[in-house]
């Protein structure tokens, strides 16, 4: 993709290039998922400190505390801006297990495939084999009954031990029990108020203050819960995976992916997972339970499985309208509403200034049901942006390959206000 419009121009980062991280100060990373712990692993492998804080008692506490979840790219069945970004993100995850084989390890990244059932045939590519429903129950060692598109080199991986194993790392300090309460801009630095809570009897201590010049939100669904991110369009949507145990020798050779998912382990399948949208409760319930039994019957008919659970795991999702997470620094939106007021008429984009963002303020979110294959991708992507490494520069003299302006119009935190602003009516 080719560097976009004007109101997507990404600022010199608050750390350009050549300084590294003189502050004596560290990045500040909120949020112990996913998002934050692949951002606080980039950081700590360029050298640069990270103080990454947590409102829970342990890591992965929010959406990525699942135990099994799916790492393949997502596709559409034409060519699109989109099958990229997915496949970039899936091959950068690959790339990352390869160079860094005991994180592979310590995440129990399987490779064994994942069949995408579908109700037409894809043309087969480089990326996926196209294939009858014939040839996709003999490669899943059980039947079933609809076409399918075959990733030889996708799988599955425990998404709360890739959290806790990208932070044992000499330059990341991790503050669980920490919760943020707002963040303000003081003297020019991120001045944050938390709140300690103790772990055993959950009481909270007096609200203190934490200084920062780099300040990285990755706290999932909370992330526009603060006054500067209260405009990033975000909605909760509640997931409920459960595993079921599978008596005798487990047949299934293959994740299957469709409406559903069915992982299979040695001797039980994680099936998910429920979507209800507008819903951040997060306990366990029956009718998301009986939904996944359905689910995992709909995929895999013959599938052999105690049809009442072992376990269970529930979270809510960050979702975006249209399921693309939101990557950068975090834009002045009173000043985007302003200055792009007249957007909706056309007028050449010079005529518009530069955008204003909240310089040293970077968020990270919004991945739905994706996060897994994602997020490690964009926190490279902020990270590369924040502090590019010699090496990255070169390669940008010859191409823009991986850079963070590549996917501003799929990533950026002010797309959706500008497609509102574009819509707006006079
Ligand atoms: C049931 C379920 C199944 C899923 N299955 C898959 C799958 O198969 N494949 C896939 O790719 N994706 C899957 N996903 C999606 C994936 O898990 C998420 O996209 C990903 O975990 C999001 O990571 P995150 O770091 O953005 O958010 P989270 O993991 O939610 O992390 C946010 C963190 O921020 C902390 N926090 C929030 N507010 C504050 C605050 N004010 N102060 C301090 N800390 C704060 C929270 O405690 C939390 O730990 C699934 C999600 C669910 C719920």
């Amino acid at each position: 993709m080719s560097i976009s419009a004007r109101w997507f121009a990404l600022p010199e980062p608050a750390h350009s290039a050549h300084t590294s991280n003189n502050s004596s100060t560290p990045v500040v990373v909120v949020g112990a998922g996913l998002a934050g712990a692949h951002c606080a692993y980039e950081l700590a492998q360029r050298n640069i400190k990270v103080l990454l804080i947590d409102a829970g008692q342990s890591i992965a506490n929010g959406a990525s505390g699942n135990d099994a979840g799916i790492v393949k790219p997502y596709v559409t069945r034409d060519p699109s801006h989109i099958n990229q970004f997915y496949q970039s993100a899936f091959n950068f995850l690959l790339h990352r297990f390869e160079q860094y084989p005991a994180l592979a390890q310590a995440a129990q990244f399987n490779q064994c495939g994942v069949l995408q059932l579908v109700e037409h045939a894809y043309p087969t590519n480089a990326n996926y084999e196209s294939c009858t429903a014939a040839d996709a129950s003999k490669l899943a060692g059980i039947n079933l009954t609809s076409h399918a598109i075959h990733f030889a080199n996708a799988g599955w991986l425990n998404p709360a031990s890739l959290c806790n194993a990208l932070l044992v790392h000499k330059n990341i300090d991790v503050q669980l029990g920490v919760n943020v309460k707002n963040v303000e801009k003081i003297n020019s630095r991120w001045c944050l108020s938390i709140v300690n809570i103790n772990a055993t009897t959950g009481s909270q201590r007096a609200t203190e203050q934490l200084e920062c010049d780099t300040l990285i939100l990755a706290n999932g669904e909370q992330l526009n819960r603060f006054s500067q991110t209260s405009d990033l369009a975000l909605t909760a949507a509640r997931g409920q995976t459960n595993r079921f145990a599978v008596p005798g020798k487990q047949k299934l050779k293959k994740v299957i992916n469709g409406k559903h998912y069915v992982i299979p382990t040695q001797n039980s399948v994680v099936v998910g997972a429920s979507f209800i949208r507008d819903d951040e409760t997060k306990q366990l319930t029956d009718a998301d339970h009986d939904h996944n039994v359905q689910g995992a019957l709909s995929l895999v008919p013959e599938l052999s499985f105690t049809q009442i659970a072992t376990s269970g795991f529930c979270a809510t999702r960050a979702t975006t309208l249209d399921r693309l997470p939101i990557v950068g620094p975090v834009p002045d939106f009173a000043r985007y509403r302003s200055d792009y007021a007249l957007i909706k008429n056309g007028l050449p984009q010079e005529r518009f200034p530069l955008p204003s963002y909240h310089r040293g303020l970077y968020a990270i979110g919004g991945f739905g049901s994706r996060g897994i294959v994602s997020a490690p991708y964009c926190a490279n992507l902020l990270v590369d942006y924040l502090h590019p490494s010699p090496l990255q520069e070169a390669s940008e003299m010859g191409s823009d390959d991986s850079h963070l302006s590549q996917w501003s119009s799929l990533l950026h935190p002010a797309r959706f206000v500008i497609r509102e602003l574009k819509r707006a009516t006079n």
